[in-house]
């Protein structure tokens, strides 16, 4: 069997401990990782690298998440790309906020590895198309916070 062409992740977090506790999980499980704190290079990262899946900090300095989601989504070139808002902003209409900007997920932190690993395989090894389609009626249910 072909050993499968390692899936690239784009992580936009300004959090130091974040971001170095979401590329060393990806990392040991076998992901690619770029990495940026700041939205426009986000997008410019996105551009260039075309990566598989983005992991998007909503509270970031400058552009917040949530509008550099706007403005991949507004452009063609990345508009198919994955991307699931991490936030700790966890309150029913943050996450509704998210989806209505072109999130296609919401994970709330704290981040547990298995949290994540649920989050985002499902992206990366499923068409997106059926996500996408079953939306409306049913979000995702990976990000849900019990109680
Ligand atoms: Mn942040």
């Amino acid at each position: 069997m072909m050993a499968p062409h390692p899936k690239r992740i784009l992580i936009v977090e300004d959090n130091k401990i974040d971001l170095r506790l979401l590329r060393d999980v990806l990392v040991v499980h076998g992901y690619e990782t770029l990495q940026t704190d700041d939205g426009l290079d986000a997008i410019n990262l996105a551009l260039a690298n075309r990566p598989d899946l983005i992991l998007m900090d909503i509270r970031l300095p400058h552009l917040s998440g949530l509008e550099v989601t706007r403005r991949l989504r507004d452009d063609d070139r990345s508009k198919e790309i994955p991307i699931i808002a991490v936030t700790a902003l966890a309150m029913e209409w943050h996450e509704r906020e998210a989806l209505n900007s072109g999130c296609d997920a919401y994970l709330s932190k704290p981040i547990t590895i298995l949290r994540l690993l649920d989050a985002i395989e499902p992206f990366l090894f499923c068409p997106l198309v059926l996500y996408r389609a079953a939306r409306p009626s049913s979000p995702l249910p990976i990000h849900r916070r019990a109680g």
